[in-house]
């Protein structure tokens, strides 16, 4: 495992604390077919575990006492049902109901507006979580899903539910970002999700990305931590993705009709919609407070103001990535389901994102990892709670 060692906010005046919790897998051998995950998949089935592809999670069975018994499933190809009967437990862990939009507008429909839809798979539907309520489970009162600022849209269109865009990286930067009538809504530098909370609550629930061509240096001061840093960390442990990648994105966005490029500030307000004065005259207060070294409207941290005056300029519209939900099924801390009265319910354990209890309304990044984390940590505990039949 990498081990993400610089957190990025040791001493730097930084808002927000973040801890260096992140571990990604390292390249096992030059085979690129062994990954971390097919090798635990190879390690379980030496030890017995039984793979099924293709099989649908219809609902659970219960007894009459109101014990989980087994579940019934659908074969994915000829739709056949299929009964499995579980003498000591069902863990469903069918990953929440990211694709079901119309569960996601009943559930946190502020979510579907700040959308712009970037494929991420398109297999959680919401499963487990109903499969686990028919059987009388509570579910999270607040809705929640990890949402990313690096997804954009065209110049002449806003975020939205049934908007496709592009995946845009760099959107996490905190450089000026401005909404769609040219004025800054918010302090850039924070949590991933942060600033689309204060999206919602702009025009269109649309912003607008706005950064120079001395982005090379300036995202080294900008120092971001957890997944979109740019540059390897103190120790070694490289980023997710490289700054020198970001030039050929920029490239093929803008070719794509996405990011705009302008050698002055008023043309590129006029290609990206937005009105010249207004944007120009908050460009030129962003620049006076990265000068001043001190954030007047926002108190943005002086390492994170940086002076955009090195054309061509680049813009583009920016909403929500939307990658999981993470609210869910009511757990005790035996990842059991449980009732609205909190009793579990024998049998049936929940976990990732099926499971609730954890995330409230934001998923804050300070802690690298955190969605995938509690996934396999919960699991495993879930996995040893079931196999003694607890
Ligand atoms: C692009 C992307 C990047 C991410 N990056 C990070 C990161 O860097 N760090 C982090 O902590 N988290 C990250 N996350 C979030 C993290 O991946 C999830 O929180 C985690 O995978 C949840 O695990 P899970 O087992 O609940 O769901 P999943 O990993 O989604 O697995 C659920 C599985 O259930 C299957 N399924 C759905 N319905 C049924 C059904 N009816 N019957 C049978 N099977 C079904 C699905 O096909 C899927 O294979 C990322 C998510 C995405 C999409």
């Amino acid at each position: 495992m990498w081990f993400e060692g610089s957190i990025g906010t040791e001493n730097t005046g930084a808002r927000d604390k973040a801890w260096a919790t992140g571990h990604s897998p390292e390249k096992l051998t030059d085979d690129e077919a062994v990954t971390f995950g097919t090798c635990l998949r190879d390690y379980a089935i030496e030890l017995g575990a039984e793979f099924r592809y293709d099989t649908m999670l219809v609902k659970c069975e219960q007894n009459s006492d109101g014990r989980v018994t087994g579940v019934i499933c659908q074969d994915g190809n000829d739709l056949h049902y299929i009964r499995v009967n579980a003498s000591k437990g069902v863990i469903l862990a069918t990953g929440g109901y990211v694709s079901n939009t119309e569960m996601v507008e009943a559930r946190q429909a502020w979510n579907n507006r700040l959308k712009i839809n970037v494929p991420v798979g398109g297999s959680c539907t919401g499963d487990g979580i109903k499969a686990a309520m028919w059987c009388g489970a509570s579910i999270d009162p607040l809705g929640c899903a990890v949402t990313f600022n690096r997804a954009c849209c065209k110049p002449d269109e806003v975020a939205g539910s049934d908007l496709k865009g592009k995946w845009f990286w760099f959107g996490e930067q905190p450089f000026l970002k401005v909404n769609l009538n040219g004025k800054r809504f918010c302090n850039e530098s924070g949590p991933y999700d942060y600033m689309l909370h204060s999206a919602y609550m702009q025009p269109y629930h649309t912003y607008v990305d706005i950064w120079d061509s001395d982005y090379v240096e300036q995202v080294k001061q900008l120092n971001e931590v957890g997944c979109c840093r740019l540059y390897p960390f103190d120790n070694g442990a490289p980023s997710n993705m490289p700054v020198s990648l970001m030039g050929k994105k920029f490239e093929e966005l803008e070719e794509a009709g996405y990011i705009q490029k302008a050698d002055t500030m008023e043309e590129l307000a006029e290609k990206l919609n937005l009105p010249v004065e207004a944007t120009v005259e908050t460009w030129n207060r962003y620049n006076m407070f990265a000068e001043q070294g001190k954030d007047e409207d926002y108190n943005k941290e002086p390492y994170r103001l940086t002076s955009l005056t090195h054309p061509p300029y680049y813009g583009v519209r920016t909403g929500s990535w939307f990658l999981a939900t993470i609210d869910g099924i009511s757990i005790n801390t035996d990842m059991h389901a449980v009732d609205e009265a909190g009793k579990q319910i024998e049998g049936l354990f929940m976990v990732g994102n099926d499971s609730g209890g954890f995330f409230s309304v934001s998923y804050p990044n300070l802690m690298t990892g955190l969605a995938a984390g509690r996934t396999m940590t919960f699991g495993r505990r879930a996995g040893m709670l079931a196999a003694q039949g607890k």
